[in-house]
């Protein structure tokens, strides 16, 4: 029977407006979450434990507030929750896809409604988010991905080989054998929900390690999916020190899978790790992971340049230039670079900087202090560097939280660290060129850094934009003309990149679905031949 599941549209995105019944609401809902200090266990097979080590959990923007804390899962309760999601597989894999898909849809109409505004503001407070970029993460990216990701596995379902006469051929749609680890970045809580429960719609089951710094908003969605009627074991729950976890996970015959987003550097050890271990397994792990950045955003001299800074702000600063499709890098025309210059030292002067809590700031604080201290020191270095400029910001300010001020960087050498290093905060790097060079800039955009995960390109003339998406072919597995490389949206732009930026699977699309089934081909035969011999022998 089908499921029939409804056809999803993307969630609306709500504005917070002063007077708006929303803007009440988060500022109720970080009033009380902010005032209390959330105790976070492990959670396995449905129990809650509170033992062992545990972390402090602070906010980005006020490093002396205690949000919460955070309990470690040890080795032992690692290795019951293997046994654990292994035997809950049974049952859950032959749940119907109907009564499995209404445990999501719920999980994203409880999100729309009634935990909206506490998992927002859990974003907002633990994460460094301000109302418009919780917003669009934690509440409609990830309402998104859970509707879509449904339909998009029932499209898998409905998708049969040919039977021809006499014969029945079917396609069984299994789940991975064994568990999939879900490791997931503390930038975006909606990757932290989408990453655990995309297997899981197929009757995976799922041992998630969540960041320890999007830890508050996580640990309320994975209430939320328990409200939702996730059953025990389905979705284990273990906050941990990463390389006991991993060591124990991925030294397990039962690792069916990783769904990885974050460092490029720690999806590499990943895979070495599941290299070294090959030989124990049951089945060759599928290993999906989405990493690193050095996105671009590239100028022809043709291009609008009131556009160009905005994108170059917005696609550059919001949340702190923390999105892994976030501009770091652009490439502007001497032509155009005076315009654009004036243009983004006269915008970033009006950006207010602080805690996102005060709704009039556009910038909050960087995560940690480990992400604070790179970044400071690389503007220390741009600081004494000949190559570099600063053009505007370049300030660093940790007394209250982690403040890294909007900052954009010229250099004179288009391989300077700023043109190639993914930082991951609020610093643009510009390489100033010359407009004669358009087919040398080119080039250099798509072999100045490892990475491949999104860019931009900005024309008016269509010939540029056309040889720009030639030349850029394998740059950026998402490309943007006359837009900023952010903000793609489930459904619309599915995501992700290749080269050192990942294996491309395409979050919020069905190409990632693919990968969390294991299919059985079923052939049927109604009168089966009797004898068998063939005519031509006669
Ligand atoms: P990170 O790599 O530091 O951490 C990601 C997760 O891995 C966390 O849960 C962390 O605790 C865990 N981890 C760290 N070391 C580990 C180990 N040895 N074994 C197992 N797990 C380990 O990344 P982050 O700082 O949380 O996120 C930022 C990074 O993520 C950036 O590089 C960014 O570009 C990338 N990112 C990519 C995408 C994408 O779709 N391509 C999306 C978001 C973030």
């Amino acid at each position: 029977m089908s499921a029939n599941i409804p056809l999803p549209v993307n969630e609306p995105v709500l504005h917070y407006a002063p007077g708006s019944p929303e803007r009440a609401a988060l500022q109720a809902a970080i009033k009380e979450l902010g005032s209390v200090v959330t105790d976070i266990p492990v959670v396995v097979n449905g129990r809650e434990y509170r033992e062992g080590k545990t972390v402090r959990v602070t906010s980005p923007q006020k490093h002396g507030h205690h949000l919460a804390t955070t309990h470690l899962a040890s080795t032992e309760l690692l290795n019951e929750a293997i046994r654990g999601a292994v035997t809950a597989q049974k049952a859950w894999e032959n749940w119907s896809f109907a009564d499995r898909a209404a445990v999501f849809l719920k999980a994203a109409d409880l999100l729309a409604g009634p935990w909206r505004q506490r998992i927002n503001a859990a974003t907002l407070l633990g994460q460094g988010k301000t109302p418009h970029q919780a917003e669009i993460d934690s509440a409609c990216e990830l309402i998104d991905f859970l509707r879509f990701n449904v339909h998009f596995a029932e499209k898998i379902l409905a998708e049969q080989p040919i039977s021809s006469p006499g014969v029945w051929n079917r396609m069984d749609y299994r789940p991975l054998e064994g568990f999939v680890y879900a490791i997931t970045p503390f930038n975006f809580t909606a990757i932290g929900g989408n990453l655990p429960t995309a297997p899981a719609i197929f009757g995976n089951v799922v041992l998630w390690k969540p960041s320890t710094t999007a830890m508050l908003s996580n640990w309320l969605f994975f209430q939320l999916l328990r409200e939702a009627g996730l059953p025990p074991g389905v979705i284990q729950f273990i906050p941990g020190n990463s390389t006991i976890v991993s060591e124990t996970l991925i030294g397990s015959p039962h690792l069916a899978g990783i769904h990885f987003t974050g460092s490029t550097g720690v999806f590499r050890q990943l895979w070495t790790g599941v290299a070294a271990n090959l030989p124990k397994y049951r089945s060759y792990p599928r290993i999906v992971g989405e990493t690193g950045g050095k996105d671009f955003i590239l100028a022809h001299p043709s291009a609008d340049s009131d556009a160009l800074v905005t994108a170059m702000i917005r696609g550059s600063f919001e949340y702190q230039g923390q999105k892994c499709s976030a501009a770091s890098r652009a490439y502007v025309p001497r032509s155009l670079w005076p315009k654009v210059e004036a243009g983004l030292k006269e915008e970033m002067a009006k950006i207010k900087q602080g805690d996102p809590a005060d709704f009039s700031v556009y910038v909050g604080a960087v995560i940690d202090e480990r992400a604070f201290t790179k970044l400071e020191q690389v503007l220390v270095a741009a600081k004494a560097d000949k190559r570099c400029r600063i053009v505007a910001g370049g300030g660093a300010d940790r007394r209250v939280g982690w403040f890294i001020e909007p900052t954009v960087i010229e250099t004179t050498d288009p391989h300077h660290q700023v043109m190639t290093v993914e930082f991951f905060g609020p610093i643009l790097g510009v390489y100033v060129y010359d407009d004669a060079k358009w087919d040398e800039v080119l080039q250099l955009v798509d072999t100045a850094t490892d990475y491949a995960l999104t860019g931009a390109v900005f024309a008016q003339d269509r010939a540029a934009v056309a040889s720009a998406a030639q030349a850029l072919r394998h740059a950026a597995g998402n490309f943007y003309v006359n837009d900023k490389p952010t903000g793609a949206v489930v459904g619309q732009q599915p995501f992700g990149g290749a080269r050192a930026s990942g294996t491309n699977d395409k979050a919020g699309s069905i190409l990632n679905l693919y990968r969390w089934v294991s299919p059985r081909v079923i052939k049927e035969t109604g009168a089966p031949p009797a004898h068998w011999s063939y005519p031509y022998l006669g």
